[in-house]
Parts: structure tokens; C-alpha cells; sequence
């Protein structure tokens, strides 16, 4: 079968991929964003393009660990009070997902999606069809506290079984690895083979690769709801009228939530907000990409300047800027680096999708016979777009899937 009309709605990592491998598959592809290309969660992040990341954020002895962070002052997670009962069912989910019978095939599926995007990109930047001002030189995790370093070595021997051993790198030796760390650290740990890029970069060349492929994209056009007739959607209803579509893809990022909703399902993600401030190249930046683990914050190098990012913040749909969440990455800046950038830098805050066990949902949506999502990709997104998109261009002209779409299957939350 291959669908002839397809609407993909949203222009962030995760809509370009899906439109971009779509087109390549032969289809007729429209892609729906409210505002412009990277409005939301995908422009300001970190840039990781993190391969070696195989541990869901749900791990047995994630919650006394997290609630740990949660009673600190200047926590890195902060979680709002609502009583919204979709957000406690997720809760309940990720506490679920936390099992250790769940790690295994998290972890399986999660280095499918992984080594499978970071293959494709490696094509990319190989072909040059996308230019991000990629580079290959690690992450560096980065710690503070001695326990915390000795801690790790567990996840270390872990990732170690898996092909994505990192190396200890001992105080004495850390500024040998990174000279504009400080000198009171107490260890790191070198994935070496992680790439990063500058995500405004990545998002430009693909959009333009898009375009140029034959995507039809549609900026400033806001997706208000459906006309369905039974189980099919017909048409988007959408602020320039309704597009009628064979297939409809929802790439919404955390917003797919509340717009599945208007088709009749209710996908368990929740918005995840993070912030990041942007830096020309000041003080002494570092060459490698470094994550301050105890305070959960990135410190990644561009050529033309430096950004730190971080923070987990459950608060809803609410994109305000606090401050005192933008000075904690100042902060944990100030106690990696010796010399840290200065200045008020450009502040961002996006809404990660997240899912309750850390997993991507990409795959027809229950009960619905035309009606697609690809969401739900966390702290990955950036990282993880490529096999998304392939993989729903796959399953929608009902190709064979190049990875097991199961584990990412939206029926597991039916
Ligand atoms: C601080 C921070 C750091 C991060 N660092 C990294 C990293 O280093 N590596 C990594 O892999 N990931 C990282 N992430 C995660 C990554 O940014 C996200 O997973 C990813 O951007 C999600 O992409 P998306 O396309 O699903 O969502 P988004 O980028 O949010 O795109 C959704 C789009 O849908 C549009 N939209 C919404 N509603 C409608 C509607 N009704 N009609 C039309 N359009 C609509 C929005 O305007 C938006 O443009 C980070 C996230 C944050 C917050």
C-alpha cells in the first residue's frame, strides 16, 4: 500500500523526519507547523547527539534518587503541584516502568533506535544532505561528589555490556581530558563516540533538505482538531481551513497530547520543560561536550559559542522563563568550569515529551484506521528523529520496519 496524501503536524526534529522519510518513501507530503520550523522543543537543547545514552530515565532506584534531588535546594527537578489526574497516572506508569524486569528490553529497544539514528546521521554528515556543524568528541560526565563518581561505575559496567563502554577518567587526570574543567572535581567518565551538533544548524539544513525533496510545509498554520468519519480521519481542521489527508501524522511534541485527545485518545505523555542559555564563546570553553551529572547540566561547545542546558521541570504547558532555574545553570557552569561564560546569554525554555518509560510511542494510534504518532521521545529527540522518521515512513507504506516497531508501539498504553 502506498498512502498517497500525508499530513504530518508539527515542524520540530521529529515532524522533519517523519516528512522527510515519508517524501522519500513517494508520498505526497504536507507538513502542518503553528508557528515556524522549531518553535518548540527542538531548537535550544543541548545538541547531544547521544548514542550511548541506553538507560531510561526509568531504572530500578530512579524514584529514591530522584525524590533524593527533589528535596535539595536548587533541585534540578521541580514538579508544580496540579491535581491533574493524567499527570498522576503518569507518574504511576514511570514508577511502574522503574521494575527491574523493565530494564532489559527498555534498554534493547532503546540502543535499536539509537545506533539505527546515529547511523543515518553519520550518512547525512557523510553526504553532506544535512550540515549541522557536527562533531565527534564524546560526552563527558562530569562529577562532583566522589560517591556519585564510584556510584556510576555500575551504569559504566552496564552500558560496558552493551558496546558503549565509557572510560574513567580520575581527578588527576581529568584536566588532562578537558582543561577548562576545574581542579576540584572528582572524576569523570569519557563516552567518546557521542557526537554533538548545533541544533539551530541541524534544523535549518533539514527543513531546506525538505523543501527541496518536495515537502509541502505550511508555517503559521495551527492544527485545531479533526473531521472523522467512524474510525478514519478525513480531514485536519486546521486555521487555513481543512486539509483533507490519506494518512495523518501526529509530531506534535508534548502538544500531541492535547491534540490526540480532540481524535479520541488520550496518549499518556507529559510535558517535561527544560531550559538552556545560549553564550557568544567567552571564558574558557570546553572542546568536549560536558554533562555536570550531580546537577543534571550540559555544557555544549559550538564554534561560534557555548550552551548550557538542563533543568526538569513538571509545570504543564506554562514556557515562562524563571529565574532562578536560568541562574542554576549559571551556577552548575561555575562549578564545572573554571573560567565560565559571563554575560546574560539568549535564555530558552522547551517542553520535552515524555513518556512514562522513556521509551518513543511511533505507530498507528489505537482505534483509529489512518491516524499516526510519532511523539514522546524525552530527552532524545534530537538524537533519536532519524529512525523515527524512517521508521513511520516504514510502517505507513507498510514496508518492512528496519528496527522492532513493538517496543515502541502506542497499543502499549491502550
Ligand atoms: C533543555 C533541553 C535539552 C535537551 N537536550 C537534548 C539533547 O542534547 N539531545 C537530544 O537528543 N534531545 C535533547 N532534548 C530533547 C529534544 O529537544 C526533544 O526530545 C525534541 O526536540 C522533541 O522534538 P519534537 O519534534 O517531538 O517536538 P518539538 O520540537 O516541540 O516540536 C513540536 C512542534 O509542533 C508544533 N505544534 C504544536 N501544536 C501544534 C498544532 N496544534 N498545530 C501545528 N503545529 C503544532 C510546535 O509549534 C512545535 O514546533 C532536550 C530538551 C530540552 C528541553
Amino acid at each position: 500500500m502506498k498512502a498517497e496524501r500525508v499530513l504530518v503536524v508539527g515542524g520540530g526534529v521529529i515532524g522533519l523526519a517523519c516528512a522527510s522519510f515519508l517524501r522519500r518513501a513517494g508520498c505526497r507530503v504536507e507538513l502542518l507547523e503553528r508557528e515556524t520550523v522549531g518553535a518548540g522543543a527542538s531548537r535550544g537543547n543541548c545538541g547531544l547527539l547521544f548514542g550511548s545514552d541506553l538507560v531510561p530515565l526509568c531504572h530500578p532506584g530512579a524514584i529514591g534518587r530522584e525524590l533524593k534531588l527533589l528535596l535539595r535546594r536548587r533541585s534540578p527537578l521541580a514538579v508544580r503541584p496540579a491535581a491533574d489526574p493524567a499527570r498522576l497516572t503518569w507518574f504511576l506508569r514511570f514508577w511502574r516502568s522503574c521494575r527491574p524486569a523493565r530494564l532489559f528490553p527498555a534498554m534493547q529497544a532503546r540502543a535499536a533506535i539509537l545506533s539505527s539514528s546515529i547511523a543515518l546521521y553519520e550518512e547525512f554528515f557523510a553526504r553532506r544532505t544535512i550540515r549541522a556543524g557536527e562533531e565527534r568528541r564524546g560526552v563527558l560526565l562530569v562529577f562532583e561528589s566522589p560517591e556519585a563518581f564510584r556510584a556510576y561505575e555500575e551504569t559504566a559496567r552496564l552500558l560496558s555490556a552493551w558496546g558503549c563502554a565509557a572510560e574513567a577518567v580520575a581527578a588527576g587526570r581529568l584536566r588532562e581530558v578537558e582543561p577548562a574543567l576545574r581542579a576540584d572535581l572528582a572524576g569523570g567518565w569519557w563516552q567518546r563516540r557521542d557526537l554533538h551538533v548545533r541544533p539551530e544548524r541541524l534544523l535549518a539544513s533539514w527543513k531546506q533538505e525538505a523543501l527541496e525533496a518536495g515537502v509541502a510545509l505550511r508555517e503559521g498554520c495551527t492544527v485545531l482538531g479533526f473531521r472523522r468519519r467512524g474510525e478514519r480521519i478525513e480531514a485536519v481542521r486546521t486555521t487555513w481551513g481543512d486539509h483533507e489527508a490519506d494518512q495523518v501524522i501526529l509530531a506534535a511534541g508534548a502538544w500531541t497530547a492535547p491534540l490526540a485527545r480532540r481524535a479520541g485518545w488520550r496518549p499518556p505523555i507529559q510535558p517535561g520543560k527544560g531550559y538552556s542559555r545560549t553564550f557568544p564563546r567567552s571564558g574558557r570553553p570546553p572542546a568536549i561536550p560536558c554533562y555536570l551529572y550531580d546537577r543534571r547540566v550540559v555544557v555544549t561547545p559550538f564554534a561560534d559559542g557555548i550552551r548550557l542546558g538542563g533543568t526538569m521541570e513538571f509545570a504543564g504547558f506554562d514556557l515562562s522563563l524563571n529565574p532562578a532555574r536560568l541562574d542554576a545553570l549559571s551556577r552548575a557552569a561555575a562549578a564545572g568550569l573554571e573560567k565560565p561564560p559571563e554575560g546574560p546569554g539568549e535564555s530558552w525554555a522547551g517542553l520535552r515529551p515524555l513518556s512514562p518509560d522513556d521509551l518513543p510511542l511511533i505507530g498507528p494510534v489505537p482505534g483509529r484506521r489512518n491516524l499516526w504518532i510519532a511523539s514522546g521521545h524525552g530527552m532524545l529527540g534530537l538524537t533519536t528523529a532519524p529512525a523515527t522518521g524512517r521508521l513511520i515512513a516504514e510502517l505507513v507504506t507498510g514496508a518492512a520496519p528496519h528496527i522492532d516497531p513493538q517496543p515502541f508501539s502506542p497499543r502499549r498504553f491502550r
